[in-house]
């Protein structure tokens, strides 16, 4: 079963389609074309990483051009035969008030309904605010996202460089209305910074999945909570890796999680960028960091159980995967 519970919208803008939309709109092409602006051609470090998935933003700034991204998106990962894929996305970053915030939420839900209706497989979008936007912004952001609820949005998301802006506490009113509005909780946490971290995005802001969280195994104390309070843990390892955060990929905390008894979901966080999609990163749990058919069925399980669905769309899928 393939459940992608962590993948950026904005990490799966085909290179093909940037340059139709850059010759359209008139943005310039980048020296080397679009190919290389957008994709990694191995491991680097965050900021070059980045600047690659940044290279997509000026697109997102026409309504018209988000949607098409977004459909084109989920097709992609229909087309590599995913169950589900919940995808996020920061709108702020693409919008210059409230109102632009709600259009450019609005296009990118559009064009995932489109291509889920023709595709036949479900997804969601995740509403993602930043931390370096301030409070102000990002409860527009969550007042913007609680509007669509029950409209294509399932879920509130922080994202952004944990190191330079590490606090929570000034985007705990803008969780609480995502929470109010009946929204999934999720929150990249413990990435670059230390493992606590991860307990205080659930404990102050509500999470019940954190993104990445590599950091948690390094403290016993908050690795233990993880274990005991159930939260999810959505790994992404080839990202990981091409980020810098790990040497190498046979590094990634996966098994450590596993052994202590840790919840996990996958991801592929932004596939354009790495060139792997979910089925690479199950192949790299399997053949790198040995999990077992009994550790992916859990694996599928937890991401079935977790993921921010509608009732109706959970038990359809559970039964597809039960045939
Ligand atoms: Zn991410």
């Amino acid at each position: 079963m393939l459940i992608d519970l962590h993948s950026h919208l904005e990490g799966r803008v085909r290179p093909s389609t940037a340059a139709e939309l850059a010759a359209a709109g008139g943005v310039p092409e980048p020296a080397g074309g679009w190919e290389q602006a957008i994709r990694l051609t191995g491991p680097a470090d965050l900021t070059v990483y980045l600047a690659k998935v940044a290279s997509t933003y000026p697109f997102f700034r026409s309504a018209e051009s988000a949607r098409r991204i977004a459909r084109e998106a989920v097709e992609d990962a229909a087309a590599a035969g995913l169950d589900y894929l919940e995808l996020r996305f920061g709108p702020a970053t693409h919008a210059d008030d409230p109102r632009g915030i709600d259009a450019v939420i609005a296009a990118v839900a559009e064009g995932m309904r489109e291509a889920s209706r023709a595709t036949g497989m479900p997804s969601g979008a995740v509403v993602a605010a930043l931390r370096h936007h301030d409070r102000d912004t990002n409860l527009a952001v969550a007042r913007a996202a609680a509007r669509f609820a029950g409209s294509g949005v399932v879920g509130f998301d922080l994202a952004g460089d944990e190191l330079l802006f590490p606090e929570l506490a000034p985007h705990r009113d803008a969780f609480g209305i995502a929470r109010a509005a009946g929204l999934g909780i999720t929150c990249h946490a413990a990435e670059a910074a230390p493992g606590a971290a991860a307990r205080e995005a659930a404990e102050l802001l509500g999470a019940t999945r954190i993104g990445h969280g590599a950091h948690i195994v390094d403290d016993p104390d908050v690795l233990a909570w993880a274990a005991d309070s159930g939260i999810v843990v959505e790994v992404c390892p080839t990202s990981n890796w091409y980020t810098g955060a790990i040497a190498a990929v046979a590094e990634h905390p996966a098994p450590v999680f596993r052994d202590a008894g840790v919840r996990l979901a996958l991801g592929d966080d932004n596939p354009m960028q790495t060139g792997t999609d979910l089925r690479d990163e199950r192949a790299v749990l399997v053949g790198v960091l040995g999990f077992t058919p009994a550790d992916l069925a859990a694996l599928d399980r937890v991401s079935l159980d977790s993921a921010f669905l509608e009732p109706g769309t959970r038990r359809d899928l559970q039964s597809r995967h039960q045939r």
